[in-house]
């Protein structure tokens, strides 16, 4: 006898609740929340269309699914933690080093972490890279074939996109409590 109490290991469920009060929610907790929240969107929009009330194309749905897990994944906001160790960081593998300058540009929870701006930013940083990529491989390889996109990106293909990578962009804020209006806010002096 002695020894401790009896039973079997604690049952780790999730409170709502612990997901905000340890203040900010760990990458994982806002995975969970996007995930579950996309869930239910598609339920909700693919109810609604079965009642005829919306009319939403194949296409539109693919590109705020891709816009949305893009966002959720590997455009997060918390990569302006990219100087240390973030998930979305990781989700680029080796390219994750890339996303280093960002995370020294922008503070944690700062200009990256505001409503309309701050997505941008990280799409502004992206398309930069890219293009020095391209850029670059031009410069030493001049005759090399580079991939194209799969379908050209005008508004029609592009809306569905930016609407599902915001909606992710801002169910992450609204689980950190950032505010709509953060970094608007301008002060007189
Ligand atoms: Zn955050």
């Amino acid at each position: 006898m002695g020894s401790h109490s009896r039973g079997g290991p604690a049952v780790r469920a999730i409170h709502p609740t612990r997901l905000y009060n340890a203040g900010v929610p760990s990458g994982n907790t806002h995975n969970l929340i996007n995930l579950s929240t996309f869930a239910v969107l598609g339920s909700a929009a693919l109810y609604l269309q079965r009642a005829g009330s919306v009319d939403f194309s194949r296409g539109d749905a693919l590109g705020f699914t891709v816009g949305f897990f893009v966002g959720t994944f590997l455009l997060s906001p918390d990569l302006d933690l990219a100087e240390q160790n973030v998930n979305s960081k990781r989700a680029w593998g080796f390219l994750g080093v890339l996303w280093v300058p960002y995370g020294m540009m922008f503070s944690h929870r700062g200009w990256s972490h505001s409503w309309l701006v701050g997505p941008l930013t990280r799409l502004v940083y992206l398309a930069l890279i890219v293009g020095l990529v391209v850029g670059l491989v031009r410069l030493v390889l001049p005759g090399a074939a580079l991939p194209s996109l799969p379908v050209r990106l005008d508004w029609p293909v592009a809306l569905p996109l930016l609407a599902g990578y915001y909606v992710s962009q801002w169910l992450h804020l609204i689980a950190d409590g950032v505010r709509p209006d953060h970094k608007m806010r301008f002060r007189r002096r």
